[in-house]
């Protein structure tokens, strides 16, 4: 995901919005906008200090993940001949080692010692077919894309072999049973049940195959000729989060206690959007479960942290900023979102109910820099408090997050810095590693592409 600071030049922009008919169309809209003086004033007065106590709660090591895409045509003479690029890159910090990194305790950062931590990480990638093509076989895209994402996500992608691949993690955290009720070929109805054991079978009707990964809901927006990038959007959404799952869960298996030590920090909202949007739920059990697990043991809770650079709420909390103090924090419940950031009329009873596991805060920190951050709901899943206006009014109850929010703030606090606006060490890290946008890193894939596949 793009920094703001990286966008392209924005030399059109203002061009467009002065042409007459924008500007009379705009005049009939209602959208953000800078609040007055008065009114800034008045949503400031319901932030309160963000929790500052010491001793700092930091984890010994965080993870951060961040994941670009690229779509490219195999070839300057057959541009809508595409293949999907996604990169997801981890880097892990150890903060004993962090430490060392800060020049004389400024938010300085030593580049040279940062090179180091970056020769350590680990980029994922996965290829797709994008419109156009056809893969092993299949006589269209969509079953090209659903056969390419079931083999991509059987790949064992440990450096040592063990571990689980990202299908024995979507198994697992689908309780150990995928059901799909109609072939995603052929539309037939009929039960597939697919298990840790049997992860794909054939239709009887059509007699193709249909996986497990199928639940996923992917190769629904994929069409022969189209342009397939914002599937490709998607599944760079969900296979980061099916990632983070992949972390927790061997981890978990293995010694879930370690978990208290570690942070996740993602870029991005705690959500997944779009076809496979289901797997947020899962997600928010997940990391309830291993939760409720560390609680029990007397031990801190596992922060996943989303990070937002963009959209509506830091478009708000930037519009805001001046007027907050510094240390101020804010859990935005959905009054506050509908009242001030996206000015619904009929608002759902739960913002998010389809798509977010995790609680957004905007945060000031002590040294005036604005960040919005989110936090798993607390719950198991989202029938908790009766579901809908319950579980919205559950989720908006600070309290329930216990020592998490402080435990977000101090790790805002450690890893803020001046490179970029809204963005902390770890997930800048990752992202300078995971950018597949900017040459010649783009370069060597496009490359890639055109090489390895037959034409
Ligand atoms: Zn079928």
């Amino acid at each position: 995901m793009p920094y703001p600071r990286e966008q392209a030049g924005k030399g059109g922009h203002s061009d467009f919005i002065r042409n007459p008919d924008v500007k009379q169309f705009l005049e009939s809209c209602s959208y953000l906008r800078e609040p007055s003086d008065r009114e800034a004033e008045a949503i400031a007065a319901l932030y309160q200090p963000a929790p500052n106590s010491e001793p700092r709660m930091l984890p010994r090591s965080v993870v951060a993940s961040d994941a670009s895409k690229s779509d490219s045509p195999i070839n300057d003479k057959l541009p809508s001949t595409q293949v999907g690029f996604l990169k997801i890159s981890h880097v892990m910090i150890k903060m004993d080692d962090y430490d060392g990194l800060r020049e004389q305790r400024g938010s300085v950062v030593n580049p040279y010692k940062v090179a180091a931590i970056h020769r350590g990480a680990a980029p994922i990638t996965f290829t797709m077919p994008g419109s156009n093509i056809k893969y092993k076989g299949n006589d269209n895209v969509k079953d090209s894309f659903r056969q390419s994402l079931y083999d991509q996500l059987s790949l064992n992608r440990n450096a040592n072999g063990g571990g689980l691949t990202l299908l024995q993690v979507l198994v697992e955290i689908f309780d150990g049973t995928i059901e799909i009720k109609t072939c995603p070929a052929c539309k037939t109805a009929g039960l597939f049940s697919f298990d840790s054991k049997r992860t794909s079978s054939e239709c009887a009707t059509c007699r193709k195959t249909v996986y497990a990964t199928d639940i996923l809901r992917l190769h629904e927006g994929i069409s022969d000729f189209g342009d397939n990038a914002s599937m490709m959007t998607r599944m760079m959404n969900a296979v980061e989060h099916l990632l983070l799952a992949s972390f927790i869960l061997t981890v978990f298996n293995d010694t879930p206690n370690v978990l208290a030590e570690v942070a996740f920090v993602m870029d991005g909202p705690l959500a997944i959007f779009g076809e496979p949007a289901k797997l947020h739920g899962r997600l928010q059990g997940l990391i309830h479960k291993v939760n409720q697990h560390l609680s029990g043991s007397g031990l801190p809770q596992m922060l996943v942290l989303g990070l937002q650079k963009t959209g509506g709420l830091m478009d708000h909390a930037k519009l805001l900023e001046r007027h907050l103090p510094n240390g101020s924090l804010r859990l935005v419940d959905d009054e506050y979102r509908n009242k001030y950031v996206v000015g619904a009329e009929s608002p759902a009873d739960n913002f998010g109910n389809e798509t977010y596991y995790g609680q957004d805060f905007i945060f000031r920190t002590e040294r005036g820099r604005v960040f919005n951050f989110a936090i798993p709901y607390p719950f198991a899943d989202k029938t908790f408090n009766g579901g809908g206006k319950g579980f919205a009014n559950a989720k908006a109850d600070q309290s329930r997050y216990g020592d998490l929010v402080q435990q977000a703030c101090d790790l805002i606090r450690h890893f803020e810095m001046d490179l970029y606006e809204s963005a902390i060490v770890p997930v800048a890290l990752a992202h300078r590693h995971a950018s597949i946008s900017i040459m010649p890193g783009g370069k060597v894939l496009d490359i890639l592409a055109r090489t390895t596949i037959r034409r």
